[in-house]
């Protein structure tokens, strides 16, 4: 890594070029755009952040579970340089070439189960679940599409609708796509009942059958550890029953493991966990460190209904961002991420745990590999508390430690830490953590 490995704090967070960047940003870009933290950053790399100010800043975000092989990470560097130097853009629709084809034959091979699939890429994450609800309503021949509480799948208008938050992502912005339809998810720290994953499962079925009919859905669509929602990850047994319940009912049953996705948990892919096989996954961010690449991968019965000319888009699979994605693929195996995933859960979840013990506003500790979190209480309830998490998060940033918020009542810290951060800044930012709580 060609950037130092270490915090390095030389003016106040945000120092004075980053303010001024961001009075200009203010002027220039509307406030729908927010800013977690506001320096701007002129290089990345490893566990490190670099600002305008020269300030090198540890990294617990990976801009939202994308750079998951690091930032400029070299396999990828070296790839999309040659890449740039000989063509950027062809539109594969038009003439195709061999990078797309192999990202998708690697995908087909890498995800969840032994059946014959078919891939084809998109540019976001929410362009992934529109067009695999797409192509679930097409060869299913229906039209209701069933999601779950808590929830997140993107900001266009169908993926908005399937979305379960109103503040900030829906609020303003309907009428809402038709046809969509939420049912409750099994989650643990609150679900009310004794057995999270049989009452929900009951209940879903239940609203399924009440209120649309198993007949009329075309899918269902289901992160396997909701991302945004905050880092909820399901009771067990949960997803394995509701695939199930899809396979019964000739449902496509459809994984958006955009966030979840690309050794982020400590598997490959999150599904592998309880050995869930998805008929479509949908992958974006980790794919291809940062460059703008998404998928959508499926069973070929599925996929090959769609008539030519059906699927596609102008950027979609672009030549820079499947050479990056050959690199991110080569640097997981490579450098056995996966297992670099489960070093991080390892060192992260004892730490946190014995803070909980220490610091009661500390209500769950939870999550896999390097997709970790806390949800923030007000203590001796199980009430929200957004305010901590906003207090928490204000320290960690003037210590020079990112970190994100989640969480549908906003009480939930989230931990992306790049896969490839050293140890030692692993370390230092759970001690910055800690000494926010204090
Ligand atoms: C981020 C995200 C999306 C949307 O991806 P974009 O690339 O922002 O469109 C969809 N689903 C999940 C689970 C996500 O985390």
């Amino acid at each position: 890594m060609s950037i130092p490995q270490e915090r390095r704090l030389v003016t106040a967070i945000p120092g004075p070029k980053s303010q001024e960047l961001l009075a200009r940003k203010q002027a220039a870009v509307p406030t729908g755009i927010g800013t977690t933290l506001p320096v701007f950053v002129t290089r990345a790399g490893g566990g490190v952040l670099e600002d305008a100010d020269g300030n090198a800043l540890i990294d617990f975000g990976s801009g939202i579970a994308v750079t998951n092989v690091g930032n400029a990470a070299p396999r990828v560097v070296e790839r999309v340089r040659k890449q740039v130097a000989d063509f950027t853009h062809t539109c594969f629709m038009v003439t195709p070439y061999e990078s797309y084809v192999q990202v998708c034959e690697k995908l087909n091979q890498l995800t969840p189960g032994d059946h014959e699939k078919r891939t084809f890429l998109v540019n976001s994450g929410a362009e992934a679940v529109e067009n695999a609800v797409k192509v679930a309503r097409y060869a299913t021949g229906r039209q209701a599409v069933v999601v779950f509480d808590h929830g997140y799948h993107g900001r266009t208008l169908l993926t908005m609708t399937l979305t379960a938050k109103n503040m900030p992502y829906k609020q303003g912005f309907g009428p809402y796509a038709p046809e969509v339809y939420r049912v409750p998810l099994a989650y643990p720290f609150r679900w009310p009942g004794e057995n999270p994953a049989e009452e929900a499962y009951a209940q879903a079925v239940d609203m399924i059958e009440k209120q649309i009919g198993a007949g009329n859905v075309a899918a269902v669509v289901i992160e396997p550890i909701a991302g945004e929602g905050g880092f909820i990850e399901p009771a067990k047994g949960f997803l394995p029953k509701i695939a199930q319940y899809c396979r019964d009912n000739g449902i496509v049953f459809v994984a958006d493991e955009v966030q979840t996705g690309f050794a982020r948990t400590g598997d490959l892919f999150a599904c592998e966990d309880e050995g869930v096989v998805p008929d479509i996954i949908c992958t974006a961010k980790g794919i291809a460190g940062g460059l703008p690449l998404a998928a959508v991968t499926g069973r070929a019965e599925l996929m090959d209904k769609v008539h030519a000319g059906g699927l596609g888009g102008t950027y979609g699979g672009n030549p820079l961002a499947c050479e990056a994605a050959l690199g991110v693929l080569e640097t997981i195996e490579q450098d056995d991420l996966v297992a670099r995933a489960r070093r991080i859960g390892e060192i992260m979840l004892p730490r946190l745990r014995a803070m909980q013990e220490r610091f009661p506003v500390i209500g769950d500790v939870r999550g896999r590999g390097a997709m970790i979190a806390v949800e923030l209480v007000e203590p001796g309830t199980k009430n929200p508390n957004p305010a901590a998490v906003q207090e928490v998060i204000k320290r960690c940033h003037a210590e020079g430690l990112v970190v994100l918020s989640a969480g549908t009542y906003g009480n939930v810290l989230r931990f992306l830490p790049p896969l490839v951060i050293p140890e030692h800044l692993l370390e230092e930012g759970l001690g910055i953590l800690e000494k926010a709580f204090s």
